[in-house]
């Protein structure tokens, strides 16, 4: 496994709701979902999937091989700075548990954390 999906696989944050709060679907891909889903898709609307997302288990995408489209483009700023070498897995862990601590602990500064390492913003 190379180490950004490594990273994804132990992150989730894009999935989880923590980044987002829907994930887009094109119109052909609900009906895969819910097939692909190991549990009922019940939050599917229209061409969007509430986060968070039904077939993510843990931090890990049961799905991943059949994931949407809107899924496999998704590359957060982390995982940009892994890919480029930029950061070492461990390093990029360590943010992700932080993000992980500061939303639990109630989200103080979490917008501008998440902002600065992941691009909140970032197209999806
Ligand atoms: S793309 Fe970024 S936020 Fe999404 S799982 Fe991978 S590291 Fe986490
Ligand atoms: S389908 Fe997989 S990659 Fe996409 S949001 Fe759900 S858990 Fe994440």
């Amino acid at each position: 496994m190379s180490s950004t999906s490594e990273l994804c696989q132990r992150c989730g944050l894009c999935c989880d709701g923590t980044l987002f709060t829907r994930t887009p679907l094109q119109a052909e891909e609900v009906e895969a979902l819910r097939a692909l889903s190991p549990r009922p898709v019940d939050e599917a609307c229209g061409h969007g999937l509430a986060q968070p997302c039904a077939a993510l288990e843990g931090t890990r995408c049961t799905i991943y091989a059949g994931r949407p489209a809107a899924c496999r483009r998704y590359a957060c700023l982390l995982h940009g700075a892994l890919a480029e070498g930029e950061v070492g897995l461990d390093e990029a862990l360590a943010v992700v548990d932080e993000a992980r601590a500061r939303a639990a602990a109630g989200g103080e500064g979490l917008a501008a954390f998440l902002e600065h390492h992941f691009g909140r913003r970032a197209p999806r």
